[in-house]
This record gives structure tokens, C-alpha cells and sequence, in this order.
């Protein structure tokens, strides 16, 4: 039976997307379908909406998501019909290189047919009315009714956590927390600075916390966001329009500067407060994009002194152990997703979340499915 849903496909950068019939492919015997019941609208698919990130065309994006496992291909393991799910767009091989070095995020065969726009095994898994193929996002491409992934790429989660809160796991939670949790730099107590409270960052503070920071310093220009990094386990909020952020780095910590720093504004002057910021043999985590092709200047004597960076991309996610941890960790009322929705928009109203998204208006934009 052939499945037709609706989805926006992306046909020419800078263009809004139009809500198309699409049409999905048989699955493979370790494919799952998926009815997505929520979406988030991320700086990544904007950033191939706005051309800065190029990958080839007609595509669907979205890569942040939550559903219903609707089928499951004959060998397709871990997940089954009827589970609530949550999205990873980091599918890996386990067994090349990199996979040996424990570091999925740079295996191989993700690597390379990821810039492809399409499935895990390089082939596509939906097609255009007019039967041209289909690029998707990430191996995912979410804003649509159903989406075909490979069998690691769903994770279950816990069934009480709302599809619209789950859904920000997917990414700009993973890759925050996960930041902050996963990689060891906070020891209990530390000092830690945050640039930038989007989404990313405000999971950051947030992993910042439940890893035991002494004093959390969240930097941003708008005073909402670093009112909402306050309510979420901040000590201090720093403009950066009108306030000294390297003043605020050393003062909290008797002149050395922050224990570690996390850059989630993406832009080429956080990149260099980083360093700044950070004492000396202090931990400085990247996690912001710039066009690929720009340059970023630093002060030589900022990169001294044994300071160790680090650009880190999901959060060094293990999706099957982190989602249902990070769901646990809302359900238990630890990590606050809520406030992360700044609007819940239909499927045929995206072009303007995109709009709202460029224009620095909201947190994160949701599209749910009725
Ligand atoms: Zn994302
Ligand atoms: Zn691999």
C-alpha cells in the first residue's frame, strides 16, 4: 500500500515552502514509519532555508521530532508499533573508524551520506507528486504527517511526556544538556558561563545545574531569554548590549575567569568571549554555527594557558540512553521544557514560525498534528 502525507518542501532557498502531497517509499526491512505528532522549528533548518547550509534540493526539512511508530520494517529492531517515540538525526554504523573510537557523531557512512540529503543507506524514502526524489534533512525531514527512518533513529520514550515537549529533545535539548552533562567538564560547584539563551543555551543552564554548578552566568542581549535562563537555574543574568562580560567572568571568580564556557549564540564575537572567559586550563565548549566559510579572528594569548576547547555538535549523544533520561528528567519535574515553546503552529503555518524564528521573536516554535 502506497502512503501519500502532507509535508512543506523546501524547492529554492530564501522561497517560503509550500505544503505538498508527498508520497512515502516501501520500507526496507530495518525502516520504521513514523506519524509525527510534533516538530520544532530549529536554527539548522533555517540555516538551509537561508542558504548558509547547502544541501541539494527539492528537500524536507525538520530534524527535531516526537511520534507514533506507526510500521516497522521485518528486521527493524528496538522499537514497535504503538511506541512513542523521539527523533535522533544521528544514525551511525558501529562498526568504521570513528564508531571504534566511540565517537558516532563522526562515523563514517553519517558523514558521508549525510550531505546528500538522504536516507541512512544513501537511497531516498519519499518522492514528489511528479515523481522527482526527495532530499530530507539529516536522514529525517520531520516537517511533515509521517516520516520514514531507520530503526536506531526512533527512540522510545516514556508515554506520559507530551509529543511537544518531547520533540525538543531531539536536538536543541540533546545537544545543550548533553553539552553540559555528557562531557564531563563541570565538576560540582564549578563556575560556568553560557552565551546565548535560544534554545540550546537554556538547556545548557539547565544541564549546568543538574550537574552541580556552583554559580551558572547566562549571557544573552534579550532580556526575556535571560529572564527565562534565571527561572531555569542561573545565578546571574549578564546583558551583553550594555554589561561587561568578561567584568562578570572574573568577578564571580576571584579574577580567573569562568571553569568552563559554553557558546550557544553562534556568532563570530561569542566564539572570542569564550576564550576570554575561560580561566586558565578551564573548558570552553562550542556549540553555535557560522557559515562554514567565514572566518573567526582570536587573540593569540586567549587560547594559552592549557584552556581546552572543544566543538561539540550533539551534545555527545548516546540517543538511546540520553532521550528516555532526559523525558525522565521532565516527568520528574528536573528539566523544564514547557517554557522552551514559545508558539504551537500548524503545518501550514511554518513559513511564518521560520519568519518569527529569523526575526530572534521565539524560543522555540512547535508544529503539532492533530
Ligand atoms: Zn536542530
Ligand atoms: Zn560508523
Amino acid at each position: 500500500m502506497t502512503l501519500q502525507y502532507r509535508a512543506a518542501v523546501l524547492h529554492s532557498p530564501m522561497t517560503p515552502m509550500p505544503v505538498e502531497t508527498i508520497t512515502a517509499a516501501e520500507l526496507k526491512p530495518s525502516d520504521v514509519l513514523v506519524r509525527i505528532r510534533a516538530a520544532g522549528l530549529c536554527h539548522t533548518d533555517l540555516e538551509v532555508i537561508q542558504g548558509s547550509l547547502r544541501y541539494p534540493l527539492p528537500i524536507v526539512l525538520g530534524h527535531e521530532a516526537a511520534g507514533i511508530v506507526e510500521q516497522v520494517g521485518l528486521s527493524a529492531r528496538g522499537v514497535e508499533p504503538g511506541d512513542h517515540v523521539v527523533l535522533s538525526w544521528n544514525p551511525h554504523c558501529g562498526h568504521c573508524f570513528h564508531c571504534d573510537l566511540d565517537t558516532p557523531i563522526l562515523c563514517e557512512q553519517y558523514l558521508s551520506e549525510g550531505p546528500k540529503g538522504r536516507s541512512f543507506d544513501g537511497e531516498c524514502r519519499a518522492w514528489l507528486s511528479d515523481g522527482r526524489p526527495l532530499q530530507q534533512l539529516m536522514f529525517l525531514g520531520c516537517f511533515g504527517e509521517y516520516c520514514v527512518v531507520s530503526d536506531q533513529q526512533a527512540v522510545a520514550v516514556p508515554k506520559e511526556i507530551p509529543f511537544d515537549r518531547a520533540c525538543l529533545i531531539g536536538c536543541g535539548v540533546m545537544t545543550g544538556a548533553g553539552a553540559a552533562l555528557n562531557l564531563g567538564a563541570i565538576a560540582h560547584g564549578d563556575t560556568v558561563m553560557v552565551i546565548g539563551c535560544g534554545a540550546v543555551g537554556l538547556a545548557a543552564v539547565q544541564g549546568a545545574r543538574l550537574a552541580g554548578a556552583g554559580a551558572i552566568i547566562a549571557v544573552d542581549i534579550d532580556s526575556a531569554k535571560l529572564g527565562l535562563a534565571l527561572r531555569m537555574g542561573a545565578t546571574h543574568g549578564v546583558d551583553a548590549s550594555k554589561d561587561d562580560t568578561l567584568g562578570v567572568a572574573k568577578r564571580e571568580t576571584a579574577g580567573r575567569g569562568a571553569d568552563v564556557v559554553i557558546e550557544a549564540a553562534g556568532s563570530a564575537s561569542a566564539f572570542r568571549v569564550t576564550t576570554e572567559a575561560v580561566r586558565p586550563g578551564g573548558h570552553v565548549i562550542w556549540l553555535g554555527k557560522i557559515d562554514v566559510n567565514n572566518d573567526v579572528s582570536f587573540r593569540w594569548g586567549s587560547l594559552m594557558q592549557e584552556k581546552r576547547i572543544r566543538r561539540v555538535s550533539y551534545g555527545n549523544a548516546r540517543p538511546r540512553r540520553d532521550f528516555p533520561l532526559l523525558a525522565r528528567a521532565y516527568l520528574e519535574g528536573e528539566l523544564m521544557l514547557d517554557e522552551l515553546i514559545s508558539r504551537r503552529i500548524t503545518l501550514d503555518e511554518i513559513n511564518d514560525g521560520f519568519d518569527a524564528l529569523k526575526r530572534g521573536e521565539t524560543i522555540r516554535s512547535v508544529i503539532t498534528f492533530d
